[in-house]
């Protein structure tokens, strides 16, 4: 593997994988932050004389076909894309409708160094998401060095992600400076963490969570659990719940969690109070119970005062943290005043020299709400990848570029 940073393009062709796979409506991008967060990787190469091809996934084009057959190819294509990088970048982008094909591959060898070609769609292929070698190979042609900056994919083994590396030395493939950074922050969590290392685990469902926090039991000192996944333990340990969110099949999990933490010496923190409310609705009539005593037709909806008190305490005296998945339905006003009060608990641990890591959609969607984005350590753009990341998965990914072999 080599260090992108370190790296000189001059005269070289840099095939990089981004994570190009943003909102579109009516052919106009809503979002664009994927693609800026890859300006950076690009900018580098071009300003070294290198040349640089851009290849990347967008949506789900033949699962999608296959259900709704008013859906053509077209509907998926990147091309609503060039015209936007371009002005990004301030320099035309080329394009090759048709990532694999022969056309594509002249493309490419015509480019010459500060030019920009973006391939089309890579899931146009089936043998993208299959990681087919030979697709994978004929990619590969297209550079001199690989570079990976697309995190977000980072733990699928498609062709253009995982397989395509084994096709370059190991001087020859690197992490782009997004990707280099989502990793170093993780590894800075996983493998470096300063202690306390308090960890806080929200969102719906327990489910979705287990394997993190069961990886997490081996790693942090703490992990905080709010949100809708909290009733399921206090269910579990013969609480009332109401009609809280609760998932009756891994009540014996739950249990079976608090006491593996108990024997590892780590203290999981349940909310001890909650916002409660009559009904799912932003307009619903709330009050407030002891988590474990919530009134028969009443749901817990938001962590309460005594909750937040208790969790901004031990937040505040953390030195690592990593935070996924909100305390509450923060997506409504009367129910994210939880979710708010640990987003500024975690900044301010981090002024005071906390490196707190904040990854998964839902809390990412939190902190940038409040604008509070630019004030933690570091806010991970890959939801899945950094998930599976936290349960102690290797990410293939990642895997391929740190191999050494050609
Ligand atoms: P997740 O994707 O599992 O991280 O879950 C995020 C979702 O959980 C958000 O849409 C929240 O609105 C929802 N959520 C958080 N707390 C609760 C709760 N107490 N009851 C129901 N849903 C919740």
């Amino acid at each position: 593997m080599s260090n992108f940073s370190s790296h000189n393009f001059k005269d070289q062709r840099a095939l990089i994988r981004v994570d190009f796979n943003v909102p579109i409506k009516n052919g106009e991008i809503t979002d664009d932050t994927r693609i800026r967060g890859a300006l950076p990787t690009i900018r580098k190469v071009l300003a070294d004389g290198g040349s640089v091809i851009l290849m990347s996934h967008w949506g789900r084009p033949l699962k999608d076909i296959e259900k709704k057959p008013n859906l053509t190819l077209a509907d998926f294509s990147l091309k609503p894309l060039v015209a936007h990088l371009g002005q990004l970048l301030s320099t035309e982008v080329h394009f090759a409708d048709d990532c694999n094909s022969d056309a594509a591959a002249q493309k490419a060898k015509d480019l010459k160094p500060g030019q920009v070609l973006l391939l089309e769609n890579l899931r146009y292929y089936k043998q993208e998401e299959k990681g087919d070698k030979d697709f994978a190979e004929k990619l590969a042609k297209l550079g001199d060095v690989y570079v990976n900056d697309a995190f977000g994919t980072a733990h699928r083994a498609h062709a253009s992600t995982a397989v395509i590396a084994q096709f370059f030395p190991g001087d020859k493939k690197m992490f782009g400076l997004l990707m280099e950074g989502e990793v170093k922050a993780a590894e800075e969590v996983l493998h470096n963490n300063k202690r306390p290392f308090t960890a806080i685990i929200g969102g719906a469902k327990v489910s979705d969570k287990i394997l993190i926090i069961e990886n997490l039991l081996d790693k942090a000192t703490d992990i905080i659990i709010g949100g809708g996944m909290a009733y399921t333990f206090f269910k579990a340990e013969g609480g009332h719940i109401g009609n809280s969110l609760c998932e009756e099949d891994r009540l014996e999990m739950a249990l079976d969690l608090l006491k593996k933490a108990d024997e590892k010496g780590v203290s999981i923190h349940l909310p001890a109070d909650s916002i409660i409310a009559d009904k799912f609705a932003g307009d619903a009539t709330t009050s407030s119970a002891l988590s474990n005593e919530v009134p028969a037709n009443w749901m817990g909806l938001d962590i309460g005062p005594m909750a937040i008190a208790q969790f901004q305490k031990i937040i505040r005296e953390s030195k690592t943290i990593l935070w996924n998945g909100p305390m509450g339905v923060f997506e409504m006003e009367k129910f994210q005043h939880g979710t708010k009060a640990i987003a500024e608990a975690v900044v301010e641990a981090t002024k005071h020299g906390a490196f707190s890591l904040v990854g998964g959609g839902d809390s990412v969607a939190a902190v940038n709400k409040f604008h509070l984005a630019d004030k933690v350590s570091y806010v991970s753009t890959g939801g899945g990848a950094m998930l599976e990341y936290f349960e102690g998965k290797e990410l293939p990914g990642i895997a391929a570029i740190k191999t050494p072999q050609a």
